[in-house]
């Protein structure tokens, strides 16, 4: 029976991975052949859809694997839930069809507790993407209540609904309505998977099709009292925007990756490129750069050698480190080891160049 399932597992997995990086090897091949702006722009698009649902694709069953090994992490803390909704509405702002509003409710106006941040999110986040995806028009809107001993959530949408019987299937894997609706058919097992672990229940109402659907979740209450903040440490690295552009050495093996690097930073940094960690402690002594971006995978010296060695002489050059791998535990052992920031490949452009900027010229760095 197991087996079964797992052929089955298999067989889906190779479906939804060959769909998206058939359109993303086809549509790269024709964009090297047409010279019609249009076009190119339209293949390009196609290509950069296809990414995400890769992307996404590989993160749920990174995912799914942890949950299977019992290995999720979850690190319990002080969450304040109205800053973290405001942050999880941020997120989605992006992702919804024209004309869609999204709205927190905002219930209880302060409310601090004891739980899971990244996994709360998450789920959160899984639920409002889902509704942004399925709601052509009308609005989002979603919140939380305190009922006892229980915190209720809930995302409301004004959506295609769904019917009874596949209210049902739709918290198993791979389980899509439509096939054709871009999808992994892994986020809602996930959600309720997360969900269970955090001691909680995951439902849906919907009254039918096309009438919306509500997904809702409980998670335990437990109240804690609100704290100061104070996790933002002031790094002054030059004191003005010098006219020299700041220097940046980028340790990464890979020439591609290196590649991408250097399109996206040329413009505003001096780089050194090192091809391996030894050479990275090398570079570092000679050009003695403002920031270090370090690859953990490499040659001859892997990034976490390499920092130490270079920590022996600077104990303040920032290193941030870029790695493929992308499980919570990896960045814990990454902020263990002398690194001061952590960034998982593929690398996010926008938020690599504001890390950056933070880190020479803005004297802040967020830990
Ligand atoms: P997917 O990656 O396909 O969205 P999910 O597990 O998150 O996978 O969802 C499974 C299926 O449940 C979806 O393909 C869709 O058919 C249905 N579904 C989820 N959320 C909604 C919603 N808000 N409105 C209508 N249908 C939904």
């Amino acid at each position: 029976h197991s087996d079964r399932l797992k052929s089955a597992f298999l067989a889906n997995m190779s479906h939804e991975i060959r769909t998206p990086l058939n359109a993303i090897v086809g549509f790269s091949s024709l964009l090297t052949a047409t010279e019609n702006e249009t076009e190119r722009k339209e293949f390009i698009s196609i290509i950069e859809t296809n990414n995400q649902l890769l992307l996404q694709l590989v993160s749920d069953i990174l995912d799914l694997s942890k949950i299977e090994a019992n290995t999720l992490e979850f690190n319990y803390q002080n969450v304040d839930l109205n800053q973290l909704a405001k942050d999880v509405e941020n997120t989605v702002r992006g992702r919804l069809q024209t004309g869609v509003a999204l709205q927190f409710v905002p219930e209880v106006p302060v409310c601090y507790v004891q739980t899971e941040h990244n996994r709360l999110s998450q789920v959160l986040i899984n639920l409002l993407v889902n509704a942004a995806k399925f709601t052509e028009k009308g609005e989002i809107m979603f919140g939380y209540k305190i009922r006892g001993e229980e915190l209720y959530f809930y995302v409301k949408d004004t959506g295609i609904g769904i019917s009874l019987e596949n209210q049902k299937k739709i918290f198993e894997r791979f389980t899509k309505v439509n096939t054709f609706i871009q999808g992994t058919g892994l986020g809602l097992s996930i959600c309720k998977n997360i969900v269970t672990k955090m001691k909680g229940r995951i439902g849906v109402e919907s009254e039918g099709e096309g009438k919306g659907s509500t997904f809702w979740f409980t998670i335990p209450y437990k109240p804690k009292e609100a704290q100061k903040e104070n996790n933002l440490t002031l790094m002054p690295l030059l004191n003005e925007r010098s006219k020299e552009k700041p220097i940046i050495l980028i340790a990464e093996d890979n020439e591609s990756n290196y590649m991408l690097f250097k399109s996206i930073l040329q413009k505003d940094y001096e780089l050194v490129h090192a091809w391996d960690g030894e050479e990275a402690v090398e570079l570092h002594q000679k050009f003695h750069p403002h920031v270090v971006i370090m690859d953990i995978n490499m040659p001859k010296m892997d990034g976490y050698e390499a920092t130490r060695e270079i920590r022996k002489v600077s104990k303040t050059v920032p290193i941030i480190a870029v790695t493929a791998y992308s499980f919570a535990s990896d960045k814990e052992k990454i902020m263990q080891n002398g690194f001061n920031g952590y960034m998982s490949k593929p690398v996010d452009i926008q938020r690599l160049k504001e890390k950056l900027d933070y880190t020479i010229h803005g004297n802040f760095m967020m830990m």
